[in-house]
């Protein structure tokens, strides 16, 4: 017993020093590895399966919606990221430059795509010819890199995976369409794969991406009270089309400028699980992306029998498609449970000697820590019911009241001042007239950002809070990741 208290012991309890309970968790989990790069990490077996799992959800319904995959090179000359304005000056403090091939110097200094907006124009320019071309709705998953001064695995590396979708329309309402079809998208999986609720809404103009018309996101709240931006579709307007000359022959037979879109999501979403769901015991998982479903952990494994019936209800569960293992090492039950909950394993199913003469065994579930004895005829059916409805909906649920109790309306900024102290960081939700320096006052005197003008709007008093003069939104603030 020693052994398992000491494996538990280990991470930092998240209400002593949430920062490093984090990061004792994506080490711990074996999540990742830190590497001789800063900001770049090593994604482990156990942390890329569960970027595996995002990976097939996303694609599969892009995929259904016609995407299409492509992949793009990594580097983008110089010359070329220079053609919008907007978009350069955005990008320029954080690309990371290749000077040299081998030992001569490049003419045109390419840099490591920090996203691909300028290659997928090059090529559309190339290939898009006339309205029959129309449109294409492109997504690639690769790596990009931003040269981030802070960094934490997972929230914020140097590189990181991504998809990145890049779509190309005929028609200004087709492009804002496909805008807020794939926010919709992003929001569905966090919610209903992720089991974390979300906000959807629109950036200000101060926080859109460099060069968009408008950026849409998801905006995540952790279990710390901070914000967290889980995705961004963005939509670009004809802008991008004029910069780089694509052009297409419309049905009129007149030559004009597409309308263009942008969305992605990284494996930043890996750590809004860590920081929605995790617990002081360690990672708590989501089922559907989860690499381990339902662990089996035999009690008093070298009595007869055991391990047979083990090894039976392993088979069954498996003929049912969840995503089972049967833990038989010599490692004692007691350091199991430690080890399985430290990685978040969504199901535990115990079976010894006891439960095999009463023909149940006993199941633990990871997020609640309630404990059932379960009769073992039909056992796949019970499992796949947690695994699929109880358990999503119950963590859903559980980060939304954490949510609601972290969300304070507010109407003037001595409320806010006075609700983040007593009550901890949190969404503040507050009235604002739509300019800029309002948006600066506010974080300046009261430390909380514009996160997103949520689509959902409340008319919570007539006039902004900070300036009082009409107010045009009411806006989700917070302090973020
Ligand atoms: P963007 O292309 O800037 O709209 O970024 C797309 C998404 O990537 C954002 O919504 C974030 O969720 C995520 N993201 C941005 N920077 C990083 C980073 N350094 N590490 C991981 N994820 C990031
Ligand atoms: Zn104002």
């Amino acid at each position: 017993m020693a052994k398992d208290k000491k494996l538990v012991s280990e991470i930092t309890s998240m209400d002593e020093d949430f920062a490093q309970w984090y990061t004792d968790i994506c080490k711990k989990a074996e999540l990742i590895e830190y590497t001789s790069v800063k900001g770049c990490m090593v994604i482990r077996p156990y942390g890329y399966a569960i970027w595996e799992n995002i990976q097939h959800i996303l694609d599969t319904t892009f995929k259904e919606l016609g995407h299409e995959n492509v992949c793009m090179p990594m580097f983008i000359p110089e010359s070329l990221l220079q053609k919008e304005k907007d978009h350069v000056e955005g990008f320029a403090p954080e690309v990371a430059w290749v000077t040299h091939g081998g030992s001569e110097k490049l003419e045109d200094r390419l840099c490591v795509r920090p996203t691909s907006e300028t290659l997928f124009c090059e090529h559309y320019a190339n290939i898009v010819h006339s309205y029959r071309d129309l449109p294409k709705l492109y997504n690639q998953w690769v790596s990009v890199v931003r040269w981030e001064k802070t960094t934490r695995p997972f929230l914020r590396s140097r590189e990181f995976l991504w998809q990145e979708g890049h779509t190309i329309h005929a028609t200004a309402e087709e492009a804002i369409e496909e805008t807020e079809r794939m926010l919709n998208v992003y929001a569905d999986f966090c919610e209903k794969s992720l089991a974390m609720p979300v906000v959807k809404g629109k950036k200000t103009e101060s926080d859109k991406f460099a060069g968009a018309v408008s950026t849409y996101a998801i905006e995540a709240l952790m279990h710390d009270g901070k914000a967290l931006q889980a995705g961004t579709s963005h939509y670009f307007g004809d802008g991008f089309a004029k910069a780089f000359g694509i052009e297409y022959t419309d049905k009129e037979n007149k030559r004009v400028n597409p309308h263009q879109t942008s969305w992605g999501v990284t494996t930043r979403l890996i750590g809004a699980v860590i920081m929605t769901h995790g617990d002081n015991s360690g990672l708590v998982l989501p089922p559907a992306v989860a690499p381990i479903q339902a662990v089996i952990v035999p009690i008093a494994q070298h009595k007869e029998g055991v391990l047979d019936k083990a090894n039976e209800l392993l088979n069954e569960l498996k003929a049912a498609g969840i995503r089972v293992k049967l833990d038989d090492s010599e490692n004692s039950p007691g350091w199991k449970f430690a080890e399985y909950e430290m990685k978040g394993v969504p199901v535990r199913i115990e079976i010894g000697p006891r439960d095999i003469e009463e023909n149940q065994c006993i199941i633990a579930v990871r997020y609640s820590g309630e404990k059932k004895t379960v009769a073992l005829g039909d056992l796949d059916v019970y499992v796949k019911a947690l695994l699929e409805k109880e358990i999503p909906e119950g963590m859903f649920n559980k980060a939304a009241e954490n949510r609601a109790n972290r969300t304070y309306t507010c109407t003037s900024l001595d409320e806010i001042t006075k609700a983040l102290e007593e009550k901890g960081d949190g969404f503040v939700k507050a009235m604002w007239c739509g300019d800029e320096a309002c948006e600066d006052e506010i974080k300046e005197k009261t430390g909380v950002g514009s996160r997103c003008i949520p689509f959902e709007q409340e008319n919570l008093s007539d006039k902004c809070i900070c300036c009082g003069k009409p107010a045009k939104h009411m806006v989700y603030w917070g302090k973020a990741y």
